[in-house]
């Protein structure tokens, strides 16, 4: 066998050839290794690999071969010591969080979260004794005002769902990190190849892989990376003993989604940024939030921490919510939909869906309007998606 140098590799090399496990059968293609259990050639071998003194697979909620090599080409992409595989993007974000945290402590996070996360953060981990401050993730000055001394955790996403604002990654780690807290960022919107918060100063990344590393609308599937030390410490034990592990078959689903993870970001992402230049002449247009215009009020940040602008973009119209829903029907091409990093234009409402359970003045604050529409731009012709836009838009 050839040395194991595939940290040395590319990135679209570590995507195509990562953490394969070829079978006695040398398949090209991952095989998908769709069992629950493990078969052992005695009850010798049965006692010593649950001791630990024998490698090999005991049961598909420890680790399975398909699940562990989505893990292994995630860890490359990831630069990351080690990582876990979860059943949803939700499930790596409350894995993050509940395997390391204990009544009394405190977490301060920013309030624009994705709307489960708001959840998770603000509902749930208050009931299990732990404090929460929520703060606006771009005023470095607030997240230093929340530390406490049981601060045990910071949570962010950037750029933030729906409106694209951007937080430092470097700058609160460095606060973060002067309290001993950890931080957690949910790189979903940015996606593994277009922002590196590892490099970046944090200590742990979740995705929701359902979006743009399956990218095709298929599976559901997550994934939490960090640390040896956070993975061997907390996150292994908990994986195991409460099981919100990936099914098999949507762990390889993902992995064949990462061989073309960076062509089809870049096809999407040059699709966004020139939806969002037509959009941001437009007339009927307030204003545009998409991080790779340079009338973003954090451009310049975006430049130093992403390698690109991503796929993702929210418009308010001058009009509110019946004009918005008027032009969400009127929509040929893009479809309603509030999934997102897809082949497919996706558009959706941000008030009426995924931030409906937030109150109006909560909705305001992160800048949630009634004429705010969000679109997630996909692989189409550019001249198709513009023009669908033209036409809903005149309508
Ligand atoms: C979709 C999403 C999640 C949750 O992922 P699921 O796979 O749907 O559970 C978390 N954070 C962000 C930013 C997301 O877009």
């Amino acid at each position: 066998m050839a040395k194991d140098n595939s940290d040395k590799w590319g990135e679209a090399t570590k995507l195509i050839h990562g953490g394969v496990i070829r079978s006695e059968f040398g398949e090209t293609s991952e095989a998908l290794f769709l069992t629950s259990g493990y078969v052992y050639d005695s009850a010798q071998s049965a006692e010593a690999r649950f001791k630990g003194d024998e490698e090999g697979y005991i049961y598909s909620r420890f680790l399975n071969p398909t699940i562990k090599m989505f893990e292994e080409r995630m860890k490359l992409l990831e630069g990351a010591p080690d990582g876990r595989a979860t059943a949803t993007g939700m499930a790596a974000v409350t894995a993050s969080f509940l395997c390391y945290l204990n009544a009394g402590d405190h977490v301060v996070s920013a309030k624009a979260l994705f709307g489960s996360c708001r959840y998770v953060v603000e509902k749930l981990l208050p009931r299990f004794g732990i404090e929460i401050t929520l703060v606006d993730g771009r005023d470095l000055e607030a997240w230093q005002k929340a530390v406490k001394p049981n601060t045990k955790a910071f949570f962010f996403e950037t750029p933030t769902n729906p409106t694209l604002e951007l937080v430092d990654i470097k700058a609160v780690s460095d606060i973060a990190h002067n309290a001993d807290a950890l931080v957690i960022v949910d790189n979903v919107f940015a996606t593994p190849v277009l922002q590196k918060p590892l490099e970046l100063g944090a200590d742990v990344v979740c995705y929701s892989a359902t979006k743009h590393i399956d990218g095709q609308g298929r599976c559901l599937g997550g994934m939490v990376l960090g640390s040896q030390a956070y993975v061997d410490d907390y996150l292994h034990d908990y994986m195991r003993q409460t099981g919100p592990s990936i099914s098999p078959f949507n762990a390889w689903v993902m992995l064949k989604g990462l061989e073309t993870l960076p062509l089809r970001l870049e096809k999407a992402q040059d699709n966004a940024s020139q939806v969002a230049a037509f959009l941001d002449q437009s007339p009927l247009v307030k204003t545009v939030h998409y991080p790779g215009l340079d009338t973003h009020p954090q451009h310049a940040l975006a430049v130093e921490q992403m390698n690109g602008f991503g796929t993702m973009l929210s418009f308010e119209l001058t009009q509110g919510k019946e004009k918005a829903f008027d032009l969400m029907n009127q929509l040929d091409i893009i479809k309603i939909s509030n999934n997102l990093g897809d082949t497919k234009s996706l558009v959706t409402h941000p008030a009426t869906t995924t931030h409906q359970r937030l109150e109006e003045p909560e909705q305001l604050e992160l800048s949630i309007t009634p004429g705010l529409v969000r679109l997630s731009i996909g692989l189409e012709d550019i001249h198709d998606l513009i023009a669908d836009l033209e036409a809903a838009l005149e309508a």
